[in-house]
């Protein structure tokens, strides 16, 4: 055992290059961590023949003088993302079995630019969920836990498995996605940095879709750096997606010089939300003096209709998922149900998706199938789509004017506990995206960064919010606050 699975992918980078260690003694700690980690259920499938060989095979290209940003790095891949023979699931019983014969754009780029893949993540249920409770996995765990208490806590959701395993040293870094804040909810409740890029950046081909119109992937890291560097392998501008943009991918790592003088950091006022805790108050305070004495100009702004962006993306993420679903009908892949001798083709449709769904994609599915009905589409459906485009408008207003990022807690509380939900209304559990939902709604790139300890010794993040396609500008803002906040704990080692 040693703690060569701590680097950041920007030490390990360097060390690589300067041939200090090779990236096959690196994945073999990391494989050595995740066997040792298995009561936090953040690995599903674990593919270390696969890591062994891209591991030789990266430390040959650094050999040959070829070696791209992430060439070497063991990286884990959250179960969304198809991975060519490779177990690839949603974390749902419906494609129990499955195994793609193709790799996902993003994945793809990654192992283009040397990464090796450890295995594949838990994650909630065809990520819908906060808590990762969904997961037909059963639940990934929160390395941290209170202070003297031994509960177990959410990692958060849906990239909960992601977001365990980074901070936990399983992997230098995590792939997640994020629809309505599954990158960012459990980036912050497990003191790690994660961010969505501007909608249309990473290429959704090939990831197992939620909602269409707002899924997006991105890395969770251990800092901005790791971020910057592995964001810029991600992303990539691909045909086989109509909504991925035609633009050069910048060098992110290069942006982030820590200068943010001259910026104009927005305050939105209706971020202030009741029953949101004091602390989380406070740090958010510290947060904006913390870019003033950066250098940074902070301004209160207004986003009129963030009170309506829960509601709306809790009818426009069902309506597309109830689509997206439609698909897994039992005959094409993955689960399908025993049949009894008199079934027809519509006892199989009803008893494959009646098992092969948890309860809450069945919720969903449910509403957003009642959302598109007929007799219902314009009352909910179309409205919802009309208070989407006026979020957006309240950004584009703030951006007009002036600002560059805008600056909110990541989250309303810190991690819950497991369980702690399970008799609550399903809505409660949806009220954790309240400060992340804008940010998909809107397209908009958002990034969480661990800025402080709660009460209970838990990690808590601040988000910021960038206009569209400056994801450099917003990595640099992000440094300069991860500068600033220093936040350097870490979890106690329970596992
Ligand atoms: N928690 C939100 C939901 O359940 C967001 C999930 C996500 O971003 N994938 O829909």
């Amino acid at each position: 055992m040693n703690d060569l699975s701590k680097l950041t992918i920007a030490g390990a980078r360097d060390a690589l290059r300067k041939g200090d260690m090779t990236s096959v003694e690196l994945t073999e700690a990391c494989l050595s961590a995740i066997d040792g980690a298995d009561g936090l259920n953040a690995f599903v499938h674990k593919t270390p023949e696969i890591a062994r060989d891209r591991a030789a095979a990266a430390d040959a290209r650094i050999k040959a003088g070829d070696a791209p940003a992430m060439c070497g790095i063991p990286i884990g891949i959250k179960d969304l993302f198809c991975t060519e023979g490779v177990a690839s699931q949603a974390a749902s019983r419906i494609l129990e079995g499955f195994q793609p014969q193709y790799e996902s754009a993003v994945s793809q780029n990654l192992i283009d630019a040397g990464a090796v893949m450890l295995g594949k993540l838990n994650m909630d249920e065809f990520a819908m969920g906060s808590s990762n409770e969904t997961s037909v996995y059963g639940n990934a765990v929160n390395p941290w836990r209170r202070r003297d208490d031994e509960a177990a806590l959410t990692p958060g959701g849906s990239s909960g498995g992601s977001a365990a395993a980074v901070a936990a040293d399983l992997c230098l870094a995590a792939t997640g996605t994020d629809t309505g804040g599954s990158i960012r909810q459990p980036a912050a409740f497990t003191g790690i940095t994660g961010i969505k890029p501007t909608y249309g950046r990473c290429s959704r081909w090939g990831t197992i879709a939620f909602a269409s119109s707002l899924d997006q992937a991105g890395p969770m890291t251990k800092d901005v750096r790791d971020a910057a560097i592995m964001l810029g392998a991600m992303c990539s501008h691909d045909p086989r997606d109509s909504t991925s943009v035609d633009l050069a991918v910048p060098d992110f790592e290069a942006a982030l010089s820590g200068d943010i003088r001259g910026k104009t950091i927005g305050i939105p006022k209706e971020y202030h939300m009741e029953g949101i805790p004091e602390e989380i108050e406070a740090l958010w305070s510290q947060g904006k003096d913390m870019l003033r004495d950066a250098g940074a100009k902070i301004v209160d702004i207004s986003l009129p209709h963030t009170k309506y962006a829960l509601a709306a993306y809790y009818v426009i993420a069902p309506a597309e998922a109830s689509s997206n679903l439609a698909r897994y009908d039992g005959v094409r892949y993955g689960h399908r149900a025993s049949l009894g001798s008199g079934d027809g083709i519509t006892e199989m449709y009803e008893k494959t998706r009646a098992e092969g769904f948890g309860a809450e994609v069945q919720r969903r599915v449910m509403i957003g199938t009642y959302v598109l009905s007929a007799g219902f589409y314009d009352a909910y459906y179309n409205r919802a789509r009309r208070v989407r485009t006026l979020i957006k408008q309240d950004f584009d207003d703030v951006f007009a004017q002036g600002v560059d990022a805008v600056l909110t807690p990541a989250t309303p509380s810190a991690a819950f506990g497991l369980g702690e939900m399970k008799s609550a209304d399903p809505v409660q559990m949806y009220l954790n995206d309240v400060f992340t939902v804008t940010v998909n709604l809107a397209g908009l790139p958002g990034i969480s960064v661990p800025a402080g300890l709660d009460h209970q010794g838990l990690p808590l993040g601040l988000q910021l919010i960038g206009r569209p396609w400056e994801e450099a500008d917003l990595l640099n803002t992000a440094y300069a606050l991860e500068t600033a906040a220093g936040f350097v704990a870490k979890p106690v080692k329970w596992w």
